[in-house]
């Protein structure tokens, strides 16, 4: 049996590392890891395949750095000729990036079978470019691995029970897989001589792309930093912007962009989590601290529901209350929310089963 795994983004890597340990106690399978290359930083996604160990990926198709049209039609272009090169019997896709969307379009064509890991999951704003790509991607996909029970319920609503071809599973999120894999693995970062930070991470283009946002974030954050430690490492797309507009980050702690298993220290070592991003909503819960979410909507409800996390938005006077309320909360993060990291061996019985 093979498999053509398409990866391109940094949560993919991590991702796809938990599934690929499942899928190499099979001999009898063989993954082809197909690298897009989407990923902002060539030495970042290095870092990432070594430390994680995931296999070396037998395609790097190299495309990065365009609009969202050209990135995503040359990615289907590219992954069709691996396709028809290689012939697996299933293409394997994570998340809700142009890589996963260009993935499943490209095998759908095909007629081969696609099965979208993180499947069912809705901000319901159509303005995400990941919104639209998980949408698409799920309504072509054969096999649905749905993340939460929410998530079997939007697709559920949408219809997806009525598409023959279409199979929900309900398997877990691989993310706590990699969590509880990487977590005695963590590294401490050089620069960093601190305990009890808030650890931040903002990155997601409706807060970098719009002057407002960005700048009230950075001024709250540098706000609190006075108060409470803050270690951010910066995504490259927000430190040019941040340069852009001038904006004053004198009190963060601002870093580099880490590897995996130095954000695994990081968000140990941390008191709390405030982010725009969609996997360290659930990493802050894994590793048991408060996370407030710099965003107006997240996929994973569940959190909110439960009191793990906060959606403040952009907005100085809710993201303060959220701080203050937070700063010392004493949370039971013992509920089983993600399927307690058993994800991979659900998602690979099952691509075994249905070949
Ligand atoms: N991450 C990392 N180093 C960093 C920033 C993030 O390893 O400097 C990890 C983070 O722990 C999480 C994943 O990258 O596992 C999330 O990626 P990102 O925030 O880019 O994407 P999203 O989850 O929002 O799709």
């Amino acid at each position: 049996m093979k498999i053509v795994t398409v990866i391109g983004a940094r949560p993919q890597f991590i991702k796809a590392a938990a599934v690929s340990r499942e899928i190499e106690k099979y001999p009898q399978i063989k993954e082809i890891i197909v690298h897009t290359g989407q990923h902002f930083d060539a030495n970042m996604s290095d870092i990432f395949f070594k430390e994680l160990h995931i296999p070396k990926p037998d395609y790097n198709l190299d495309i990065h750095g365009l609009n969202h049209g050209a990135m995503t039609g040359q990615m289907l272009e590219k992954i069709e000729e691996v396709l028809i090169k290689e012939k697996p019997d299933w293409v394997l896709v994570y998340g809700d990036t142009n890589s996963t969307i260009a993935g499943a379009l490209a095998a759908s064509k095909l007629h081969i079978k696609t099965a979208h890991v993180e499947a069912g999951l809705r901000s319901f704003n159509m303005r995400m470019p990941e919104e639209i790509n998980r949408i698409l991607t799920d309504r072509i996909s054969n096999l649905l691995f749905c993340p939460t029970q929410k998530a079997v319920e939007n697709l559920k609503n949408e219809g997806f029970e009525n598409f023959s071809f279409a199979k929900i599973v309900k398997s877990g999120d691989v993310m706590q897989d990699a969590a509880l894999f990487y977590e005695n693995l963590a590294k401490k970062p050089k620069n960093v001589n601190l305990e009890n930070f808030i650890l931040s991470t903002i990155h997601r283009a409706e807060n970098t792309d719009n002057e407002n946002r960005i700048t009230e974030i950075f001024k709250t954050l540098n706000e609190i930093a006075k108060e409470t430690p803050v270690v951010l490492p910066l995504h490259p797309r927000t430190k040019k912007i941040l340069k852009n507009l001038n904006i004053n980050t004198s009190n963060i702690n601002i870093i580099e962009p880490v590897g995996y298993l130095q954000m695994v220290w990081l968000l140990k070592n941390s008191k709390m989590v405030m982010t725009d991003s969609g996997g360290l909503q659930k990493e802050a819960f894994f590793f048991k601290k408060p996370c407030i979410t710099l965003r107006d909507e997240t996929e994973w409800v569940e959190l909110v529901e439960n009191g793990f996390n906060k959606i403040v938005g952009a907005n100085r006077e809710k993201i303060l209350k959220a701080y203050q309320e937070m700063k010392d909360i004493n949370l039971d993060f013992s509920k089983d929310l993600y399927g307690g990291g058993k994800a991979s061996k659900i998602i690979v019985k099952e691509l075994r089963g249905e070949q």
